[in-house]
């Protein structure tokens, strides 16, 4: 069994009840962190994970609402005693930023030991329980990874569009897939991101079992009402909900 849980649903300005989107795929081999947005050690808690357990953390792209969590989050990990290493994978790009952050901590000792394993758009990384992760590069203002974890025996698969505008890489990242997790930042399009609408369309054309929202905010987006509305006019008629944290999705 594997699922997602989401930690924050936010923008890159959090509401009262979204911290920036982040998430955390659990499934065989341990937690694998999706981009680290705040107090994510707390959330893995109030999530009923061990943050001590993380297998590694996933950065989609280096804007700060994405990695502001990391270093803290290795400054607690290591005070709570972990000495084993942590890997990191990213783009080149999104990593060397993030190395710098770190950097500029100057945690010294109180972190644990940090793998960083660049990731380039189309790779397949393989994880634990036969499930492998498939990339591909978004259409955002910096370099941006959507992910799909796809179970290769059973064929069940989820995919997180990461930041992006609607495009074709995402769309073909997400076909057939069980679940589509999309962003959904903005009421009108607008470069770099989408709207409840267009991940409709997205989910629609992908041919996804169901569509979860997040990068929403009912404040800077639009309410959740006229974000379900707008998911049916683009077309898509499956189960469909906006992001809500600490939201699970079973696959
Ligand atoms: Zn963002
Ligand atoms: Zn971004």
């Amino acid at each position: 069994m594997a699922r997602m849980i989401l930690l924050g649903v936010g923008t890159g300005v959090p509401d009262v009840d979204r911290e920036n989107t982040h998430m955390v795929w659990d499934g065989p081999g341990g937690p694998l962190l999706i981009d680290a947005g705040g107090s994510t050690y707390q959330r893995l808690l109030r999530a009923g994970l061990n943050p001590q357990q993380l297998r590694g953390i996933f950065l989609t792209h280096s804007h700060a609402d994405h990695i502001n969590g990391v270093p803290i989050l290795f400054f607690s990990i290591r005070l709570a005693g972990r000495q084993e290493p942590i890997t990191i994978y990213g783009l080149e790009a999104t990593l060397t930023l993030v190395q710098n952050v770190v950097e500029a901590f100057n945690l010294e000792k109180y972190t644990t030991p940090i793998n960083w394993i660049p990731v380039a758009a189309g790779d397949t990384l393989p994880l634990e329980g036969g499930w492998t992760l498939r990339t591909a590069l978004t259409e955002h203002s910096r370099p941006c990874l959507a992910t799909r974890f796809e179970n290769r025996a059973s064929g069940q698969a989820l995919t997180y569009s990461a930041d992006t505008a609607p495009c074709q890489a995402v769309t073909d990242l997400a076909r057939g897939a069980n679940a589509l997790i999309h962003e959904a930042t903005t009421s009108e399009p607008f470069v770099g991101h989408t709207t409840p609408r267009q991940a409709g369309e997205v989910a629609s054309i992908a041919g996804v079992g169901r569509l979860t929202l997040v990068h929403f905010s009912p404040h800077w987006t639009m309410p959740v009402d006229q974000a379900l509305a707008e998911i049916r006019a683009g077309g898509f008629s499956g189960p469909a909900d906006v992001g809500q944290e600490y939201q699970v999705i079973e696959l």
